[in-house]
């Protein structure tokens, strides 16, 4: 449960744009699918984008049992994870005062393996129907095989920030002139129209659950 910062999770730096309220940490987590995961390896920094899911009071990742990643999280490196949404270009009328509006969470912690061969076969599973809802129902069962060749991560939400802009452009009080155009360019992203690969059949519908995330 996180709702006080430490010592490395404080925000200092404009600090009435932080939280560390689950609630909020939550929300921006169940808003993304890729996150960052940063850490030392072979006394070198890295940070690798991942695919990833919340579940409950974690934040699962995954990948091949020969991943680097996963290899040198699983033996106990510390790492810094976050997740970052853009929502809009924000205009001011000085270029100093352009940024960004913007959501995003910090999370560090270390990271233990799922072990237990069904735990983590639940735990994949979890992860698919986090980025499509229904398809694990859908399609072949993954084999011992899979499972075995496939390391899973647990991260606990337990040392967390969140940072929040949102609004218009902060001018400063002389450089408001009416006639010079400020303000914000929403961004958002789209989801497109599903595409089917070479081997589906013309004949076959799209399903459901396909249709469903596709409109968002
Ligand atoms: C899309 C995006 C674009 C940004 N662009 C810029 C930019 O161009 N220039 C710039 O200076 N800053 C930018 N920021 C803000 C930036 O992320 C930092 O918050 C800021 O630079 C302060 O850094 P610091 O090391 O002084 O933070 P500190 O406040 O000293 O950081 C201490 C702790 O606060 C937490 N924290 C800091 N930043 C964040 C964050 N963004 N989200 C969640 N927790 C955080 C972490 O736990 C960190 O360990 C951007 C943020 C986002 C999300």
């Amino acid at each position: 449960m996180v709702s006080t910062p430490t010592s490395r999770s404080e925000i200092r730096r404009l600090p009435e744009r932080g939280a560390y309220d689950r609630a909020t940490i939550d929300a921006i987590l169940d808003a993304g699918i890729v996150c960052h995961v940063g850490f030392v390896a072979d006394g070198t920094p890295v940070v690798i984008p991942t695919l990833y899911a919340r579940r409950d009071d974690q934040v699962l990742f995954h990948g091949s049992a020969a991943s680097r990643m996963l290899r040198g999280l699983a033996s106990g490196l510390e790492l810094c994870l976050t997740v970052t949404h853009v929502d809009a270009i924000v205009l001011a009328r000085s270029a100093f005062h352009h940024s960004l509006n913007y959501r995003s969470v910090v999370l560090f912690g270390v990271a233990t393996e799922i072990v237990d061969l069904d735990e983590r076969a639940a735990a994949l599973d979890y992860i698919t129907e986090s980025l499509v809802p229904g398809r694990v129902g859908y399609v072949r069962p993954m084999t011992d095989k899979e499972v075995r060749g496939t390391k899973v991560l647990v991260l606990p939400i337990a040392e967390a920030s969140a940072k929040i802009r949102s609004g218009p452009p902060k001018d400063e009080p002389e450089d408001e002139d009416p006639e010079v155009w400020a303000g914000i360019i929403p961004v958002s992203y789209g989801v497109g129209v599903p595409e089917p690969d070479a081997v589906t059949s013309a004949s076959t519908p799209v399903p459901r659950h396909v249709a469903d995330w596709s409109l968002g």
